[in-house]
């Protein structure tokens, strides 16, 4: 411990020297050091006094987070939120992944703190963030209407993108499809025309290593297939809620998927390749597109060079659906269910909302999403934080920045100017595209039920989605035929409840997001 105490102490010396608002006392919240427990769990990671960014925090604020993380042992998250709950002894900060449904579900019983007069009378940066994004406040809040958790709130919009293969396209002098006719006539043309020069029909046209990867298709026929980063989720049109899986698009576009598994546009082992699908496909020079995370997938033109002679994935614009309708279903979500909370045995929560206000400083942010100067970063001449070579050398930037204390999950902004420093040129290439056309649509952020809501989508849910699942892959794989079922399929879902729960989440949404 002395010796973590002396190393901290050396690296703020450094940032002393370099940056003097660290010294000048502006974001003391407290004159005498005061102590939190903090349980903060995560997978990969759990709270650590030893961070960096936790010892340069206790400087600057005055505040020092005691670890008092439960299941230390098990990689779920979920499991030491319940080891903590049945403890009865909740550390004073409650933080990490996935605290929304705990804090929410808890919070209005008393085991958590409501946040909104905390953060009006003595947190003027959260304040002002939430009333700058009035909607991501609405969408963390309890039935009740108060915050119980400080968010972690991502940066950046995009997330998946489709990538196709730009060397084939070359090679059968083609040119990327700009909407759905012409993308079947490409995926044909991958099928039966040997883009892979090997004399053999072995291209799998269009593949994914998450099978519902598939049913982003269906927005090609206007239909849905989620309105979030969750797969199957509900989305939201004009105000109402609905559920993509009983729309007239998605009939249309799961009719067309079928008849092109039937045609092997698609991937014949697309349920069950798994995870390994981009890896192999792409590798094996396999694939031809796919639709998938823009940093990730645009690692495989530096890394498969070699391998593959002229290989070139490229981000396409999403092909103009049947009505001429451009859309990116997938984006970032803009507020995680992770993040921190202040729980009932906390003896000052004023100071605490306080500190939770501190990450919301010019310096905190900084802390929590570039690390600590000189350790990961230097400034440029314009004052901006870039990390250093040495830094970038260690492995994945995320996991190294876990070792310091940043990026992790407690309640903050992140800025994506930490990712487009080690982003791909591909990638960034597709973002630009994909900004210029403007394809993004609004997310839906999730409902807090009410106990009664709670209780008709927990009775009705689960079964329904695993019929509405059945029936789709039955209909894919050709076993089962859309058009002739679907009007037993809908008075089915009406049986099942489907109507009961779209009228719960309606009214838990219009009670959230005030749409009366
Ligand atoms: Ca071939």
């Amino acid at each position: 411990m002395r010796k973590i105490t002396t190393m901290a102490a050396a690296l703020l010396a450094t940032s002393v020297m370099t940056a003097p608002a660290f010294a000048d006392g502006h974001l003391k919240i407290t004159d005498e050091p005061v102590e939190f427990t903090v349980h903060l769990h995560n997978k990969r990671y759990q709270y650590d006094e030893s961070w960096p960014v936790e010892q340069a925090a206790r400087e600057l604020t005055g505040v020092h987070l005691k670890a008092a993380t439960f299941g230390t042992n098990t990689p779920s998250s979920a499991e030491a939120h319940n080891l903590m709950l049945a403890s009865g002894d909740i550390p004073h900060i409650v933080g990490g992944d996935k605290i929304k449904n705990m804090v929410n579900e808890y919070g209005p019983q008393g085991a958590f703190v409501p946040l909104n007069d905390l953060i009006d009378e003595h947190a003027p940066n959260l304040k002002a963030f939430f009333e700058k994004y009035p909607e991501k406040k609405a969408a963390v809040s309890s039935f009740d209407g108060n915050l119980y958790y400080i968010p972690y709130l991502p940066d950046g919009k995009y997330g998946r993108a489709y990538w196709m293969r730009r060397d084939w396209l070359d090679t059968l002098g083609l040119d990327a499809p700009t909407n759905v006719d012409e993308l079947y006539e490409v995926l044909t043309a991958f099928r039966n025309d040997d883009p892979n020069g090997n004399g053999i029909k072995d291209e799998v046209p269009y593949f994914a290593r998450q099978w519902p990867e598939l049913l982003r298709l269906v927005t090609l026929w206007d239909g849905r297939s989620s309105g979030s980063d969750t797969y199957h989720d509900f989305h939201v049109a004009d105000g109402k809620i609905q559920h993509g899986y009983a729309g007239e698009g998605y009939k249309e576009g799961i009719k067309n998927i079928a008849k092109w598994y039937a045609e092997g546009l698609i991937d014949a082992e697309v349920f069950t390749r798994g995870s390994s699908a981009r890896e192999y496909l792409l590798s094996e020079n396999l694939g031809g597109m796919t639709h998938d995370w823009f940093a990730s997938t645009s690692g495989y033109n530096i890394s498969l060079k070699d391998k593959v002679p002229g290989f070139d994935f490229e981000v396409i614009a999403p092909p103009a659906s049947i009505s001429g309708k451009q859309i990116a279903e997938h984006r970032r979500i803009p507020v995680k269910p992770d993040g921190w909370a202040i729980s009932h045995t906390n003896p000052d929560p004023v100071t605490t909302i306080k500190y939770f206000d501190f990450y919301f400083t010019e310096e905190g942010r900084e802390l929590a999403n570039f690390g600590v100067e000189g350790v990961s970063y230097e400034r440029n001449d314009a004052g901006e934080p870039i990390f250093t070579d040495e830094f970038k050398a260690k492995g994945p930037i995320n996991s190294s920045l876990y070792q310091l204390g940043s990026q992790v999950q407690r309640g903050y902004f992140q800025d994506f100017n930490y990712e487009i420093q080690w982003t791909n040129p591909s990638a960034l290439k597709g973002i630009e595209l994909y900004d210029a056309g403007d394809y993004l649509i609004d997310q839906f952020l999730g409902v807090a039920f009410n106990e009664e809501e709670q209780g008709v989508y927990d009775k009705n849910w689960s079964s329904i989605q695993t019929y509405m699942l059945e029936k789709q892959q039955a209909w894919v794989l050709g076993s089962a035929d859309i058009e002739a079922d679907w009007d037993d399929y809908l008075a089915t879902l009406d049986k099942m409840g489907y109507n009961d729960v779209l009228a719960a989440m309606q009214s838990a949404y219009d009670r959230q997001y005030g749409t009366n």
